[in-house]
This record gives C-alpha cells, sequence and structure tokens, in this order.
C-alpha cells in the first residue's frame, strides 16, 4: 500500500502518512462488516445503546485532542473544531436513545393482526467530505450503528486522520469488531468500490452535487439506497423591516464560517434595497474584522482553504474586474488563505451567485419587494439552507414556507442541529440527516402478517 501524505493546509506541511487504502482494504472492510452483521443486529437494544453512549463518552474524553487534530487537518478555527467536537459526542449521544424507541405500528386488518418492524439494512457504505470530517461522519455512523448495520465509513482523502481514531475508539469503547471500519483512500478507487460493491446495501453520501450524481447512477445497478447530501447556494434573505445591526453581525459568520467551505453557507446575501446601503455599511466593519489565521490560536475566526486547488477554485470567482464591495485580511502564505470577499452588487444569475464557490466570497443581491426576494431566492438549482431576517413574523412564516429549501431559519444563521432534521430540495440532496428522520434512511420496513381467523 502507498501512502497517503496528509498536508496541514495552514502550514502546507506534511503532518501525517497513513496507509493508503485500495478496493482490496474496501473488500476485505465490506467481509468484515458482514460477517459481524449478524451478531451485531441481535445485539440488545439496551446493549446496543450502552455501547453507543460508551462511544459518546470515549470521544468525549478524547474532545481536546480530536479537536486539535481536526483544526490541523482541516485548517478550521479550534474554537470551531471544539464545537463540532461536542457535537460529536451529542450526535452518538442522541442516537444512543433510538435503539430502544425503533418502534413499529400494528394496522387494523382482516383476520388476523398485522405489524411492521424496522429492519437493519446491513452493511451501509458511508462516504464524507473533508469539511466537517468527523462531524459529518458522526451524522451517518451513529444512526446506522443505532439502527443495527454494520458500516464502513470511508473519509475523504485530504481528512482522514480523525476517522482514523474514530475507528480505534469503537474498538476500546467495546464496539464488536468489524461494526465500524474505517477505509482511508481515494474517492475515485475506494468510494467507487463501495457503490459497486454487491454486499453493500447503502450509500449515504456527502459531498459534492456532480461526484452524487455518480454515485445514484452507479447504485442503480445494484439497487442500493442511496441518501445524498450535496452542494447548496443558500440565500440569507434580509428585508428593510429587520433588526439590521443583527442581520449584518450574523451574515458574515453564515458565510465565512469553515472559511465558507460549508454546504450550508448563505453564500447569496439578498437585501431589500431600500436598506441596502445601511446593510452594507455594517456588514462592512464585521467582515473586516474576522480574524483570519492560525487554526491553533483561540481567538481565530476563519482560517485557510483545504488545498492550493480550493484555493485556485475560489480565485476564479473574484477576477480582477469582480465587484469586490468588502474584503477581510488574510495572512501571506504558506498556506492556502484567501480573505474573506463580498461582491456586491451582483445579479443572481452572475457566475459568482449561481454557482456553489466553497470559499469566503458572499455575493450581495438587491431585491425590491417580498415577492422578488421570494423568486430570487427560488432560482437556483439547489435548495439547502437559508435564513430571513425580518421584524414582520407573518412575513417570516410567509417566505419560510415559499423558499424551496430543507432548512430554513428565521432572524438565526444555524440550521443544523442533532435533533432536527437537515437535508436538500432540489440538486442539494435526496433524504435527511439528523433528528428522528435519518433513523429512516437506515432501516427497511418490514411487514408481518399473522393470521389468527385460521389464515
Ligand atoms: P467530493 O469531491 O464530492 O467528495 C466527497 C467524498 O466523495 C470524498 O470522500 C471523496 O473522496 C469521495 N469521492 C470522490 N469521487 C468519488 C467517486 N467517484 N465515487 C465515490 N466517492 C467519491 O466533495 P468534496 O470536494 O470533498 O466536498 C465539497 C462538496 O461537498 C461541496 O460541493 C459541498 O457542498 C458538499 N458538502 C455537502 C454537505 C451537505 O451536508 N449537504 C456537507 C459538506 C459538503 P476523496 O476526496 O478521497 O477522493
Ligand atoms: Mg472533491
Amino acid at each position: 500500500m502507498s501512502a497517503i501524505e496528509v498536508v496541514e493546509p495552514a502550514t502546507e506541511r506534511v503532518m501525517a502518512e497513513v496507509p493508503r487504502a485500495g478496493a482490496e482494504e474496501v473488500d476485505a472492510a465490506v467481509a468484515r462488516a458482514k460477517a459481524a452483521f449478524p451478531a451485531w443486529r441481535a445485539v440488545a437494544p439496551a446493549e446496543r445503546a450502552r455501547l453507543l453512549r460508551d462511544l459518546a463518552d470515549a470521544i468525549e474524553a478524547r474532545h481536546e485532542d480530536l479537536a486539535r487534530l481536526e483544526a490541523r487537518n482541516a485548517g478550521k478555527p479550534i474554537g470551531d473544531a471544539r464545537g463540532e467536537m461536542g457535537m460529536v459526542v451529542e450526535t452518538f449521544r442522541y442516537y444512543a436513545g433510538a435503539p430502544e424507541r425503533l418502534l413499529g405500528q400494528t394496522i387494523p386488518v382482516a383476520g388476523g393482526v398485522d405489524m411492521t418492524f424496522r429492519e437493519p439494512l446491513g452493511v451501509v457504505g458511508l462516504i464524507v467530505p473533508w469539511n466537517f470530517p468527523l462531524t459529518i461522519a458522526s451524522w451517518k455512523v451513529a444512526p446506522a450503528l443505532a439502527a443495527g448495520n454494520c458500516v464502513v465509513l470511508k473519509p475523504a482523502e485530504l481528512t482522514p486522520l480523525s476517522a482514523l481514531e474514530l475507528e480505534v475508539l469503537a474498538l476500546d469503547a467495546g464496539l464488536p469488531e468489524g461494526v465500524l471500519n474505517v477505509v482511508a483512500g481515494p474517492g475515485s478507487v475506494c468510494g467507487q468500490r463501495l457503490v459497486e460493491h454487491p454486499d453493500v446495501a447503502k450509500i449515504a453520501f456527502t459531498g459534492s452535487t456532480e461526484v452524487g450524481r455518480g454515485i445514484a447512477a452507479g447504485a442503480a445497478r445494484t439497487i442500493k439506497r442511496v441518501t445524498l447530501e450535496l452542494g447548496g447556494k443558500s440565500a440569507n434573505v434580509v428585508f428593510a423591516d429587520a433588526d439590521l445591526e443583527a442581520a449584518a453581525a450574523a451574515a458574515p459568520p453564515a458565510v465565512f464560517g469553515n472559511a465558507g467551505q460549508d454546504c450550508c453557507a448563505r453564500s447569496r446575501i439578498l437585501v431589500q434595497r431600500s436598506c441596502l446601503e445601511d446593510f452594507l455599511a455594517a456588514l462592512q466593519p464585521a467582515v473586516e474584522g474576522i480574524a483570519v489565521g492560525d487554526p491553533l490560536e483561540e481567538g481565530t475566526q476563519m482560517g485557510p482553504l483545504i488545498s492550493a486547488g480550493q484555493r485556485e477554485a475560489v480565485a476564479s470567482y473574484v477576477p480582477e474586474d469582480a465587484p469586490v464591495a468588502i474584503r477581510g485580511d488574510a495572512p501571506d502564505g504558506p498556506g492556502y488563505w484567501f480573505p474573506p470577499t463580498v461582491l456586491a452588487p451582483v445579479a443572481n444569475d452572475d457566475r459568482a451567485a449561481a454557482e456553489e464557490i466553497f470559499g469566503p466570497v458572499a455575493c450581495v443581491i438587491p431585491f425590491d419587494s417580498e415577492e422578488d426576494a421570494v423568486r430570487l431566492a427560488n432560482d437556483s438549482v439547489y435548495g439547502l439552507s437559508g435564513s430571513i431576517w425580518t421584524g414582520d413574523g407573518a412575513r417570516a412564516l410567509r417566505v419560510a414556507r415559499a423558499i424551496d429549501t430543507g432548512a430554513i431559519s428565521i432572524n438565526s444563521n444555524t440550521s443544523v442541529r442533532v435533533s432536527t432534521p437537515f437535508g436538500g430540495f432540489k440538486q442539494s440532496g435526496v433524504g435527511r440527516e439528523l433528528g428522528p428522520d435519518a433513523l429512516e434512511h437506515y432501516t427497511d420496513v418490514k411487514n408481518v402478517y399473522y393470521a389468527t381467523e385460521g389464515g
């Protein structure tokens, strides 16, 4: 096996080398998972719950190390990484409540008793990106295991370290061998093999819409269940009747968080024209004040991009003649830095407003009426998240219902909570993660009819 050289994006230095898995390692991991499945699905629900709680405790005990590892490998501020590791722990605890609550139904029918069961699928393949490596892995691993499946997790090649730690912690916490397997290798080899593998029942994928399309097509051959969490280009709609100070303070973290490498990024800031100048005036100090720098330094709010290639892709959206209205700070190299950048005004069909940039670039798009705002918000192939800022409650709910998106928040810039469903409309994906909904995607419904009247 060759080695993956894992690079620290803030320094461009190699921070670790790990063996690079290939198709053979995927086959071996799937075989281990398949062998472990009959015993794992038979573990008593309360015992499976206990093991998941023990895993949560084991992660919590390593919270600071894991946060530092993730901060270095993904280039994210240590404060953010701590928050993410907290969410990982919470996610395992939340789904530890599931094994004993995976309820079926009894359905009134003639001649007998009809009941349903939620059965695990078997071996599930989990493919995750580099932007929130362990967090997104936990959103998949925890419900999959809670429902009685065995998993093969493929982290992104750029950020395999936290997933490899999780594999060790799971064994330490007492999960049986083969229940949680990690294969660190390239998507085109390991991811693809998981998608093709006849013994894999389901693929849960988070990543780009382009790769997601190929996964959906590849999975069709073996009729695998597929859930996809894909890209976004979400709207942050600011009405003139909003608390503009609050809206302007909340807008930068909503798009520059994780250096903009966030599928939830509210990267289209739709602002009512009558308050455009005031909003931009309030936005400017908020953007210029973002502390960009060493991810391990306390107080850093934005780190580097993940790679040189990502920086090049982001830069292509800010050519010489781009309408740069605000530009924040960024250190000089080494490191894949890019300054927080606001383009204004931008038309909704400009390339920077239409495509997911996945970097710290926000587009400010003016609108006139509420109707206009809804039309512009919906004029996108994506529909993942979004925000509405207004002091008018009826308008807030009207607009929230009218925008085609999987999660929208009113007078708030966050949309991800452990207990609430998260996922996309349109080309942002299929299926939901988190909350009770995720469990449905890791089980199939079985209907059992017991004749009580002689057949
Ligand atoms: P990506 O290129 O689609 O990769 C995602 C994962 O898929 C990685 O593990 C990758 O492996 C693997 N992969 C690549 N090619 C594959 C193939 N042919 N078959 C199977 N697996 C394959 O996405 P990314 O560049 O890592 O992440 C950025 C994208 O993810 C953005 O578009 C963003 O919107 C999206 N995203 C969505 C969400 C959400 O919840 N909706 C969350 C985060 C990110 P390697 O990288 O190791 O090759
Ligand atoms: Mg990629």
